[in-house]
């Protein structure tokens, strides 16, 4: 399905309320027709006063409307996006990208949910050939290859 703005802010709003309290405030949605990312929150840092801390704001979720993914990995990629939200809007550090907050977000709200958010998803060869058509061949050679070797392991 190719999502919309509409369906991402209500499965923002159910998600919201189902994993997080209801406590991430509204924040504007863009589609993104990038070819590098499903989904992603963006942010400025800045400082309300002159020695003041570092502060998160300016949020923005951009979910990618390019491909036509199935609705289950849309939603989890809207989660995934919420969970970086979650931490950047509070304010909080993580040990990294994808840090042991994350995790820890992420494995609380799989369970909680019976969800399948990842920090990583791997395109199909379809859906690769779908975002770089003019590497078609190149990916399909790719793939080849691939399988070629495979068969090679098994007999
Ligand atoms: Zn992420």
């Amino acid at each position: 399905m190719t999502p919309t703005v509409d369906y991402i802010k209500s499965c923002f709003d159910e998600y919201n309320a189902l994993f997080f309290g209801n406590s991430l405030p509204p924040i504007p949605v863009k589609l993104s027709s990038a070819r590098t990312f499903l989904g992603k929150v963006t942010f400025t840092r800045r400082r309300s006063w002159l020695f003041g801390p570092l502060r998160n704001e300016n949020f923005v979720l951009r979910i990618n409307t390019r491909l036509d993914l199935p609705e289950e990995l849309i939603q989890d990629t809207i989660i995934h996006e919420m969970i970086h939200y979650y931490i950047a809007v509070n304010q909080w550090k993580d040990t990294s990208t994808h840090g042991k907050l994350f995790r820890r977000e992420m494995a609380r709200i799989n369970a909680e949910g019976n969800r399948h958010i990842s920090i990583s998803y791997r395109l199909s060869k379809e859906q690769q050939i779908e975002l770089y058509p003019e590497r078609k061949e190149q990916i399909e050679a790719f793939s080849l290859r691939k399988s070629q070797k495979c068969n090679k392991h098994q007999t």
